[in-house]
């Protein structure tokens, strides 16, 4: 038996909850006790959706959800709550410069780097009441189940609160090293700067290059979420095996033409920059469509010159969009409709031109982590399936310093970010146990080795 396996069961042996969450433990009354073996373990999924219940009181708005945006009163409360919870879990809390609430738990091996999962309680403006509040709820549960139970991982366990999730990842962005001194002069929806923010909620801006951690400290992040689309929900599918967050590529597409009376210019005389938008537009969802894969693609602005009932437009500016977790393929797709647009551009008299205007590529999570939700999983007798995440989320910003994974519960209708916003209590209570069996499963056997 490998030693670390024994002392793990000799951590089982003298947990204080003997059996109370073990699966099967009171089933054999008489036998003497026995150490059921970590894969049994579950967290008390009454509790994590209970404080689930509890953190949605802070800052709750008329409509049920809840309006927490960052460094506002309301996130400071959620902060206190979530921070009480994690000193119940038996977690060592602090701040980081940053303003991220991290709560620690040591392990049995000095040597080893730190897990780490968290996700992040500040909302959007009429947020809901699950978004990131699930993977931040869970994650402390997970530690106050390892707590309970007595177990001692060999690794420390890190549960991380992000801050600033909703207004640009800042806290992750700072702990990654990618947040600039610029950054801290925006404001953030709670009307104060970052800088400003920061402070707020006991950060220090001084400092922030202290909250920078690296891969020489934690060994990998995992995060479970809402998966905020329809997929999970529709197909009756229990966990999201994330592959990785999508890149997002967009352009200003500007199509000159000629403006000119709309009564007295013959149709086969005109120069109509709107007509060519239509045909292009058409072209974009055809592009889209035409190619395998789950990329998509969006027209989602535009704008006609001189804008008036009588003239023919002579000018249109539209932006073009396109996210996928494959960046060439997206270049591929690009270059068909650059052509497109030469062809349209020649069949009506207009000139199209493209500025690339934001160019964010795509974040993949790590395929050992991916493997290791999968077998939780399935240990736990739940469905799975793999997919792209099309939103962002801390574990993107991790993503540039450690191997990251992700786990998606369902979002009811695939709602989010709006008080609509629901994820059943099995759902959470599942995810949750899928985020304490990879853990178990990372302790037990890291990654790379
Ligand atoms: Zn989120």
């Amino acid at each position: 038996m490998p030693a670390q396996e024994y002392s793990a069961i000799l951590s089982i042996m003298n947990r204080r909850a003997f059996g109370a969450r073990f699966l099967g433990a009171a089933l054999v009354p008489f036998a003497l006790p026995q150490a059921p073996p970590l894969s049994d373990l579950r967290v008390e999924g009454r509790r994590v959706n209970d404080s689930l219940r509890r953190l949605s009181t802070f800052g709750r708005n008329s409509q049920g959800g809840v309006d927490r945006v960052a460094y506002s009163e309301a996130d400071l409360a959620g902060r206190a709550f979530a921070t009480g919870l994690m000193k119940e879990a038996g977690l060592s809390v602090s701040t980081d410069p940053a303003g991220n609430i991290i709560g620690k738990r040591a392990g049995s091996d000095p040597s080893r780097r730190s897990l780490m999962a968290g996700s992040h309680i500040d909302s959007v403006p009429q947020g809901g009441n699950f978004d990131g509040d699930v993977g931040s709820m869970s994650a402390i549960e997970v530690a106050r189940t390892l707590h309970e139970a007595g177990v001692v991982l060999q690794h420390p366990l890190e549960v991380v609160i992000f801050a600033n999730e909703e207004g640009g990842q800042t806290g992750a962005r700072a702990m990654s090293g990618r947040l600039s001194s610029e950054d801290l002069d925006r404001v953030s929806s709670s009307g104060k700067t970052l800088r400003e923010g920061i402070g707020f909620i006991g950060g220090d801006v001084t400092r922030l290059a202290e909250a920078r951690r690296s891969s020489d400290e934690i060994t990998s992040y995992l995060e479970l979420h809402i998966e905020q689309g329809p997929v999970l929900d529709s197909e009756g599918i229990s966990i999201g095996v994330v592959e990785g967050i999508v890149g997002i590529h967009r352009w200003m597409v500007t199509i000159e033409g000629f403006a000119n009376h709309a009564g007295t210019t013959p149709m086969n005389a005109r120069r109509d920059a709107l007509l060519s938008a239509a045909w292009f537009i058409k072209r974009v969802n055809e592009e889209i469509t035409a190619a395998p894969g789950r990329q998509v693609g969006t027209v989602g602005w535009i704008e006609a010159e001189p804008g008036a009932p009588n003239v023919i437009p002579g000018k249109v500016r539209l932006t073009l969009e396109m996210r996928d977790l494959d960046w060439d393929k997206i270049d591929g797709i690009f270059g068909r409709l650059k052509q497109a647009s030469d062809e349209i551009g020649e069949s009506n008299d207009t000139k199209f031109s493209f500025e690339e205007i934001y160019d964010n590529p795509p974040r993949l999570t790590d395929p050992r982590l991916q493997q290791r939700i999968e077998s939780a999983s399935q240990l736990l007798g739940l469905s799975s399936k793999a997919m792209p995440s099309g939103a962002g989320h801390d574990a993107q910003s991790l993503s540039h310093i450690v191997p990251v994974g992700m786990i998606f519960v369902p979002s009811r209708d695939g709602i989010s970010h709006s008080a609509e916003e629901f994820t059943t209590e099995s759902d959470v209570t599942n995810g949750a146990n899928v985020l304490l069996q990879t853990i178990l499963s990372l302790d037990r056997s890291p990654i790379g080795t």
